[in-house]
């Protein structure tokens, strides 16, 4: 094995993912797979094409075409709104996106025209978030505009975001206001949208029995759902989901005893910190060959008895091992869990090998 190692478990995925469906669907809400989470790698993208999930959906164009190209079959909605300066690749493999700037709508419908090719669209709207979206006083605006656009150029539905820019929780209110939202377009465009898309995890697996959502909305675009079986915008771990979905594994490269003060005058460390330490005398530490560069390194928890994290550099990662059952030794391997915020680094670390089993 090469170390680090981010170790996934497809089935537990999986059947994070079958539960979140069946629950969902018996409230009246789709759900639509978000791959980001995990750089969208084939393997999970295939997990979540098993399940009853209604489409796969990333934020990034380049992730949907990969996907794409090596046979993930289910429609797949770009999650982001899109750069003008990938337009073509968007219309080519994106078969929904969300929009939130006209002048993205004008030239996306011009390129339909050109093409010859339609996409659906979500108009996405901001109830306070602060990310994209456009104000709820601008729907019938917002709907004018698309009026006068290619036919190609579909409007699926509309969609909002809570919880990733601000943290700014859902409420039945503001579900009231965005279900408002849509229905003025519609009123306007003068036909029914398919899809009320009410956010991401961010409180909706939590509040499904509770009355959140509004009849018309009908959709919700869970990553974390499945990949963490949690909430991290509500600080809370989702009791029918398991949360042993992936690990990461760093192999220890010293292991000695030192002081847990360090000696001579501390300035910044390699980050531009100034640490401060307590004084707990001589104990057992050992060396992970992982650091800031491969995770976030206070996204992790040790999954072993009596490890904890000290420090990190950029390629080395400091755990307190003195009060472990087990005599560590350089050549051995500790295992973590990583929260959202590490697993999005790990992803993405070259230096990191994924196993999915
Ligand atoms: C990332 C993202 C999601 C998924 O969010 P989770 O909290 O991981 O479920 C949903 N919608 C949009 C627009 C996103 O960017």
């Amino acid at each position: 094995m090469s170390y680090p190692l981010l170790r996934v478990h497809l089935d537990v995925l999986r059947s994070n993912m079958n539960t979140i469906v069946k629950k969902a669907s018996a409230c009246g809400l789709s759900v639509w797979g978000v791959t980001k989470g995990l750089s969208a790698p084939f393997e999970v993208a295939s997990v979540l094409e098993g399940t009853g999930v209604s489409a796969l959906a990333d934020s990034r164009v380049k992730n949907i075409r990969r996907l794409k190209e090596a046979g993930i079959k289910k429609p797949f909605v770009l999650i982001r709104v899109p750069m003008l300066s990938e337009l073509e690749d968007v219309l080519e493999y994106a078969d929904v996106t969300v929009v939130s700037d006209v002048c993205t709508m004008r030239a996306l419908s011009d390129l339909c025209e050109k093409r010859r090719k339609g996409i659906g669209v979500i108009v996405m709207t901001d109830m306070g978030d602060l990310r994209e979206g456009f104000w709820p006083d601008e729907a019938a605006a917002v709907a004018a505009e698309i009026k006068k656009l290619s036919p190609l150029f579909r409007v699926k539905g509309v969609g909002v975001n809570f919880g990733c820019a601000c943290g700014v929780l859902p409420s039945r209110e503001s579900m009231d206001r965005f279900v408002r939202f849509g229905e003025e377009m519609e009123s306007v465009l003068g036909y029914r949208f398919d899809v009320f898309s009410g956010g991401g995890t961010t409180r909706s697996l939590i509040s499904l029995d509770s009355g959140l959502f509004p009849p018309r909305v009908n959709n919700i675009r869970i990553g974390e759902g499945y990949l963490h079986g949690s909430d991290m915008s509500s600080g809370v771990t989702i009791p029918w989901l398991r949360q042993d979905t992936m690990e990461l594994e760093a192999e220890l490269i010293e292991v000695r005893i030192k002081p847990t003060v360090p000696i001579g005058e501390v300035g910044f460390d390699a980050f531009g910190n100034a640490p401060v330490f307590e004084d707990r005398g001589n104990r057992k530490r050992g060396i992970l060959a992982v650091g800031r560069q491969d995770v976030i390194i206070e996204g992790l928890t040790p999954l072993d008895e009596g490890v904890s994290v000290i420090t990190a550099s950029s390629d080395h990662c400091l755990v307190d091992i003195e009060d472990c059952p087990v005599d560590y030794k350089v050549g051995d391997v500790l295992r973590f869990h990583p929260h959202y915020g590490a697993m999005l680094s790990l992803s993405t670390s070259p230096y990191v090998t994924k196993v999915f089993e």
